[in-house]
């Protein structure tokens, strides 16, 4: 059985999509895709030895060599110029994801959706998308284990990125009012009342800049709640 996390990444797969999925690991994501026959066809890419050796394992033994593709490289290298129209990278740091993307945009001609992802730092992966021609049209957040999910759907199209808390956020979670918004707006502010709390202790001056920041990103995230 596949996890919530990996079910509600694989609902953004468009039937009869010609997927790549980085950072495969096990192929779960790739296998499970098959198995509903929801995809055409998959080429699963890792970069590490273990994983791409378990990926090519699963996906032989379970019978889909003839859908699902392992191959082992870096990012996008694994796939060439439209060979595929949806692109999955899930489990791996928003910066990680980016540079990914960034590396291999020659290979994103195609390619018609993203499914993303990113654990941490979704703000500079959301960025990364809207100066790259591409557009935020759907967003979930869920909780697996006590752990925070963020999945971000893009496909082509303009994307304004000078509204902070939509991109930190998320827009279209943030046009939701999810639920789970509250939770990270909480932490956060939980945060800057340590930093404030500190710097009255430390009374300088030289702390006025700093309290003028903190106080400033508080009445941001006020105006999320
Ligand atoms: N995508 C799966 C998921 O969400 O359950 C696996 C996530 S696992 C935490 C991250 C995987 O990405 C690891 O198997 C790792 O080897 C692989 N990986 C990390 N950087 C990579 C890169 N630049 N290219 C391809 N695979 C990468």
């Amino acid at each position: 059985n596949i996890s919530e996390r990996l079910a509600r990444i694989a609902a953004h797969v468009p039937q009869g999509a010609r997927m790549a999925d980085i950072g495969s690991d096990h192929a779960y994501l790739p296998l499970y895709l098959a198995q509903k026959g929801q995809i055409a066809s998959a080429v699963a890419g890792e970069l590490n030895e273990g994983p791409f050796r378990g990926a090519e394992r699963n996906v032989r033994s379970r019978g889909y060599s003839d859908r699902i593709t392992v191959r082992k490289g870096n990012g996008l290298a694994v796939i060439e110029p439209g060979e595929v129209d949806v692109i999955t990278v899930a489990g791996m740091g928003g910066g990680t994801i980016r540079e990914i993307l960034s590396a291999g945009e020659e290979k994103l001609a195609g390619v018609q959706r993203l499914v993303l992802s990113p654990q941490g730092d979704s703000e500079g992966l959301r960025r990364w998308l809207g100066e790259h021609g591409w557009q935020i049209l759907d967003e979930e957040m869920l909780v697996e284990d006590e752990k925070m999910y963020e999945i971000v759907v893009a496909e082509r199209g303009e994307m304004a990125v000078d509204d902070r808390n939509a991109m930190e956020f998320g827009p279209i979670l943030l046009a939701q009012k999810h639920p789970l918004i509250a939770d990270r707006v909480d932490y956060e502010l939980g945060k800057i009342r340590l930093a404030l709390e500190g710097l009255e202790k430390a009374k300088g001056d030289s702390g006025e800049q700093r309290r003028q920041e903190l106080l400033a990103r508080r009445q941001q995230l006020e105006e999320v709640k």
